[in-house]
């Protein structure tokens, strides 16, 4: 028998979604992904499993997190969470923000508390040449389903650096919106790294945060390939300072946090240190849609396209896509999980229309 919907990506979008078809009476079938099969730095549970404070999903107030968390997942996902905050124990009552493991933790037990079956592979095709579709697996085998929710994310792109890789959560973060308004980040000069719209976006929106006191944007040319409107707006903010012609050559900092950058000239090679106390790195993502080899259609940065307003339908029929891996322009954990519930719920009216729920 034919799955009724397979669900591939494990973040906040594949989780709402197979909840929502689980409640369906969908039985849905996720495939979580594995860690780095092809090098490329990708892992289950999502980009939100790469960070550590997430302050922004509603209805995580930071408050006693730690024990609500421990309450409510099996415990033999224990071993993916991270250690009691600082100064407390598992006995105390911890005052803390949801990690990111573990408001994906609870994301994933809510699916299985209903009716979602995961599994821990990667979809490496698909073959819609007949219905119903196949979804082909790493290990060769392959799985007959009606309909197919793609919410396989995005990966930002780093610089590539030893030291960024080092000082991940420690001060290098990909996403300002997220993290810039962290407590870590209060009152520390700050880094954007990229001149492109989203660098901008970035950058004006940590100097809008009262506790920044500067910012510096890192552009690697002697002009940004930012819009005009939005380069104007970053070269007249007084709060942001524009290095031109420069690189980062080295993320510097004191084994626990950053402590600045080690700039180099894009002209003659020569390097200045920058002290500032946080790298935001904006050079773009990429969407994780290699897999469909060119069968769905996705826009020129290669994010899915929906086909329809306000509707989570793609360029084929019974295949739906949500979450990051169709925006390339909010890309929030909760936009996602807004539109992995679409996608469920689109995903439950299409198999009704065809006879199949
Ligand atoms: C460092 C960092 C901090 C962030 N902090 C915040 C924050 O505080 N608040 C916030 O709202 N957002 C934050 N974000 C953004 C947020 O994480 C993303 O917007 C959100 O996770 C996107 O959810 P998604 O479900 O679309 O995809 P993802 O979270 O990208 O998950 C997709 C999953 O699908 C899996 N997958 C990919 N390809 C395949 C395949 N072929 N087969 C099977 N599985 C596959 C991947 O391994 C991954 O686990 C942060 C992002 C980063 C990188």
């Amino acid at each position: 028998m034919p799955e009724k919907v397979v669900i591939i990506g494990s973040g906040p979008a594949g989780w709402s979604a197979a909840i929502y078809a689980a409640r369906a009476n969908l039985n849905p079938l996720v495939f979580e992904g594995t860690v780095n099969p092809d090098g490329v730095h990708m892992i289950p549970l999502g980009q939100l499993a790469y960070t550590t404070e997430v302050e922004n999903y509603p209805g995580f107030p930071v408050g006693d997190v730690f024990s609500f968390v421990r309450s409510a997942v099996d415990s033999s996902r224990e071993w993916n969470f991270p250690d009691a905050p600082e100064g407390h124990t598992k006995n105390d009552k911890p005052h803390y923000a949801v990690q990111g493991t573990e408001l994906m933790e609870l994301m994933r037990q809510q699916a299985l508390n209903f009716d979602t079956r995961a599994i821990e592979d990667d979809i490496v095709d698909i073959d819609i040449s007949s219905k119903p579709y196949k979804v082909i697996r790493r290990n060769g085998e392959t799985v007959e389903t009606h309909a197919i929710i793609i919410a396989t994310g995005a990966r930002a792109n780093y610089l590539g650096l030893d030291s960024e890789e080092e000082y991940k959560n420690k001060g290098v973060s990909a996403c300002a919106v997220c993290d810039g308004g962290l407590p870590f980040f209060g009152g520390k000069e700050l880094a954007v790294v990229g001149g492109g719209d989203s660098a901008v976006e970035e950058a004006s929106y940590l100097a809008n945060l009262k506790n920044c006191p500067q910012v510096h944007m890192i552009v690697r040319r002697d002009e940004m390939r930012a819009s005009p409107i939005l380069r104007d707006r970053a070269i007249n903010n007084p709060k942001i300072e524009i290095h031109w012609n420069s690189v980062v050559d080295e993320v510097l900092g004191d084994g626990k946090e950053v402590t600045g950058l080690r700039l180099k000239s894009t002209v003659d090679d020569s390097t200045s240190e920058l002290s500032v106390g946080g790298m935001f790195v904006a050079i773009g993502h990429t969407p994780n849609t290699a897999f469909l080899n060119g069968k769905i259609d996705v826009n020129d940065k290669g994010y899915i396209n929906w086909t329809k307003s306000f509707r989570t339908d793609t360029s084929v029929e019974g295949i739906f896509a949500a979450g990051d891996v169709a925006d390339d322009y909010y890309r929030q954990a909760i936009t996602s999980a807004g539109t992995g519930c679409m996608a469920a719920l689109d995903v439950e009216r299409w198999l009704t229309d065809k006879g199949v729920a």
